[in-house]
């Protein structure tokens, strides 16, 4: 039996059916308590998960429609990440869609973070994840703010450029598919040395109208001046983010002025991104190679922006090899773990 899922609206009835059993079913998914059941018409293998198999702990993170959990797996104790997303907010559902179809088809894929399965209950859809134990290139940076050293090295920043190129590489290239989200909140590491992309939700728009200022220029902030000014964007606009996420890290601070937390203002933020200048790194302070990386990908004309597999050949990735110059990433990231520990719990 199928249940009304209208009591909310006509929207909601016309766009997805929930049934009896439990099940969620809308385009080419059936998702049900015990996971993922059918894609596109067709059974697909169950992992076995079940969410009374799950024990949660503490909130890792907070998207623009959904909470990021750690959780362990209790009859294999394996740690695992799982993001709660309440279905019945039909943005969320269409974002919840777009993401599940990357992470399925792009399983065991290494630059992306590895999915698990997806879970049903009670309106909520739990995705389970890898769990990136180093958090966010967000979380470093402030815990580099919190301990003094407010700023990330070019040895790091270069072995970092050059995984989240590996990642938009796959996903331009492969998957024919502009990210729209880079910024340092969905670059995941872990003490494996890994650096992985997440969150493959984001639509063009933003999705509830309760999103207040201070979010919108969260999601905004790294947006290209042509996606920005309303211009037809593409790949290269993944590739502006990287851009102003490198000099954000490598400087410390967020690059346009008018983004401060305490009293942000969208419309100057929007303004300059589209007229001003592109930010520079200075040569006094930065290698010339690291300069004219973040110059290229942020250069103010998309078509004149290198693409990913271009700025994989670039002097400075090449010059940060891990063969010409080897570097524990690991080790960094248990070290930036260690001294997040007294501040946020993980
Ligand atoms: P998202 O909704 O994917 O943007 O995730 C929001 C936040 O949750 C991120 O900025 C991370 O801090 C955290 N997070 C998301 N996925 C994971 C994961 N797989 N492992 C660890 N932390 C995560």
């Amino acid at each position: 039996m199928a249940l009304e899922a209208s009591s909310e609206s006509l929207d909601l009835a016309s766009s997805f059916t929930l049934s009896a059993s439990g099940t969620f079913a809308k385009e080419d998914f059936v998702i049900k308590r015990s996971g993922i059941a059918a894609i596109n018409h067709t059974e697909v293998r169950r992992t076995g998960l079940q969410l009374q198999d799950l024990e949660f702990f503490e909130v890792l993170g907070k998207g623009a429609s959904s909470l990021v959990r750690r959780a362990v797996h209790k009859p294999s104790q394996a740690q695992l990440a799982v993001k709660i997303i309440n279905v019945f907010d039909k943005g969320k559902r269409d974002q919840l869609l777009r993401e599940l179809r990357t992470l399925y088809s792009s399983q065991n894929y290494p630059w992306l973070v590895a999915f698990h399965d997806c879970l049903y209950d009670e309106g909520a859809m739990y995705i389970v994840l890898e769990y990136m134990d180093g958090g966010s290139l967000a979380d470093v940076l402030q815990a580099a703010q919190l301990t003094g050293s407010s700023a990330l090295s070019e040895p790091v920043l270069a072995r970092l450029a050059a995984r989240v190129l590996g990642g938009l590489n796959y996903l331009h290239v492969d998957r024919h598919q502009v990210h729209r989200d880079v910024k340092p909140g969905n670059i995941l590491l872990n003490t494996a040395g890994e650096v992985k992309i997440s969150d493959f939700g984001l639509s063009a728009e933003l999705d509830s109208t309760t999103e207040m200022c201070a979010t919108f220029i969260g999601t905004h902030a790294y947006m290209s001046p042509e996606r920005l000014g309303g211009k037809p964007y593409s790949f290269a606009s993944d590739v502006w983010s990287l851009g102003i996420t490198l000099v954000e890290c490598a400087d410390g601070q967020y690059p346009y002025s008018s983004f401060s937390s305490a009293n942000p203002n969208a419309f100057v933020l929007l303004s300059q991104i589209i007229n001003d200048p592109a930010p520079t790194l200075s040569t006094e302070t930065f290698s010339p190679a690291f300069a004219d990386f973040v110059a290229r990908c942020l250069h103010k004309e998309p078509e004149h922006r290198p693409q990913a597999h271009e700025l994989l050949e670039h002097p400075w990735l090449r010059m940060h090899d891990d063969a010409l110059r080897p570097f524990d990433f690991g080790a960094f990231v248990l070290t930036v773990n260690e001294l997040r520990q007294p501040h946020a719990p993980r």
